[in-house]
């Protein structure tokens, strides 16, 4: 008798051998283009930026206070100090700085020249053009060094390197105004299935509205990403392999949702075979197992399940890590951390899963994580509340409340919920 299921078992990639074949078969796209800071948000940087100066430029007070040399310090005394001038931040001080004398200066102000130490304007009794430093002042503090957050010349970001908000404004401290990135990535989707019905239009009974389009017009909104959503394509072999292929002219990316599994109205896998190649098409997670990877001419493409949960899953694990590879930055996995899981949870060996859970903190710190009562693929609500996925090990048979489990902080969801 044939074992369908141990069968099945060895056809299935692992999720780290399917992601190494998608890193063997993706190259990053070539082509850049030149962009200004402003629009530069997420873009991925074509070449190294090495900075052209010093930041900061000139050597700079870090506290409103009072600049003087710390040679007019003796251990142990408390010193005053003549005040002969006021060093502005943008309209230094001008003059020069003899032994006992200060100026009054304020934070980013540039140091004469003479001055080694800052002391702050709350600690100093200010008499007229005087002031007077307590007795355990200490020299040579709240001083900016020049360069010492980058040196003329150092590197600020490195090539492949997605901007961020914080780079805009290190670039920016460094005076760079414009910057090479690599061309967005165009991908197109759509959804098949006879069953969708589109906004707007009355459900009829057998029918459901098409979720996943507007999953993945979320999942896939980012800065180095142009998108076209190709609407719906009923679940006929033709009408498939006809937008698949005009689709694959002008994108580096096709990515379908449903039709993708062995049912009688499932073709994706048939249609790719036909008018491109399939690299593997089942993956041993859960929820995601029908799962296409293939290629249509210099096309990639995706058929993802048509669960809607299964398509966030994929999309996260799989598909998210081949854009990063296409957009050229290096390819990531969602960071894990262990937590106490405090419900039991059912699991058969075969398949790495990520069930939906609602991670918390005890006051000790420790990290809880509870799974949602609802796992099934196509429960919208509760992958909504969830804001971790519990990942469970393909050997894994299940296990009891009270164990540490491994759990992946769900993008955009990181905060915990305050309860009063
Ligand atoms: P399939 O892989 O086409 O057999 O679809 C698996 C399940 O996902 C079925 O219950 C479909 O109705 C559902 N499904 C497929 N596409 C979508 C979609 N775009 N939005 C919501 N559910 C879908
Ligand atoms: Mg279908």
């Amino acid at each position: 008798m044939i074992d369908v299921c141990a069968q099945e078992k060895k056809q299935m990639s692992s999720i780290t051998a399917a992601l190494a074949r998608i890193a063997s078969a993706i190259e990053s796209v070539t082509e850049t283009e030149s962009v200004t800071l402003k629009n530069a948000l997420g873009r991925v940087l074509a070449v190294p930026i090495y900075s052209a100066i010093n930041s900061p430029f000139d050597r700079n007070s870090a506290m409103d206070g009072y600049a003087f040399s710390s040679t007019d310090l003796i251990l142990g005394q408390v010193i005053t100090l003549t005040q002969v001038g006021i060093s502005w931040a943008g309209q230094p001080y001008q003059g020069p700085l003899k032994a006992g004398q200060c100026i009054r200066i304020f934070t980013g102000a540039v140091m004469p020249a003479e001055a080694d130490s800052i002391v702050m304007q709350e600690q100093v009794q200010v008499k007229a053009s005087s002031i007077t430093l307590p007795a355990h002042t200490k020299g040579q503090e709240h001083v900016r060094a020049v360069g010492e957050d980058i040196t003329q010349g150092a590197l600020v970001c490195a090539a492949f390197k997605k901007i961020s908000a914080i780079d805009l404004g290190l670039l920016a401290s460094v005076g760079i105004d414009s910057l090479v990135v690599k061309r967005k990535v165009k991908i197109a989707f759509f959804s098949t299935g006879n069953e969708l019905t589109a906004l707007g239009q009355a459900l009829e009974s057998g029918k459901i509205y098409d979720s996943n389009r507007y999953l993945l017009t979320g999942l896939l909104t980012d800065a180095c990403y142009q998108v076209t959503d190709l609407g719906v394509i009923a679940d006929d072999p033709q009408q498939l392999e006809d937008c698949i292929v005009a689709a694959a002219k002008n994108h580096d990316l096709i990515i379908s949702t449903g039709g993708a599994s062995v049912g009688e109205a499932d073709y994706i896998k048939e249609v790719l075979a036909r008018c491109g190649k399939v690299d593997f098409w089942k993956i041993a997670i859960k929820p995601g197992k029908p799962l296409a990877f293939g290629k249509i001419k210099d096309c990639h493409f995706f058929g993802l399940p048509g669960n809607p949960v299964a398509v966030v899953v994929t999309f996260q694990h799989i598909v998210a890590p081949a854009l990063e590879q296409l957009s050229g930055v290096p390819m990531s996995q969602p960071l894990q951390v262990l937590a106490k899981c405090t419900t039991a949870l059912k699991k058969a060996p075969g398949r790495q899963e990520y069930q939906r859970g609602i991670l918390s903190q005890d006051d000790n710190g420790e990290l809880l994580v509870a799974a949602l009562p609802q796992q099934g693929s196509n429960i919208l609500k509760a992958a909504s509340l969830a804001n971790c996925y519990i990942v469970l090990p393909i050997e894994c048979s299940g296990l009891q409340a009270g164990e540490t489990v491994r759990i992946e902080l769900i993008k955009s969801v990181v905060s915990s919920v305050i309860s009063h």
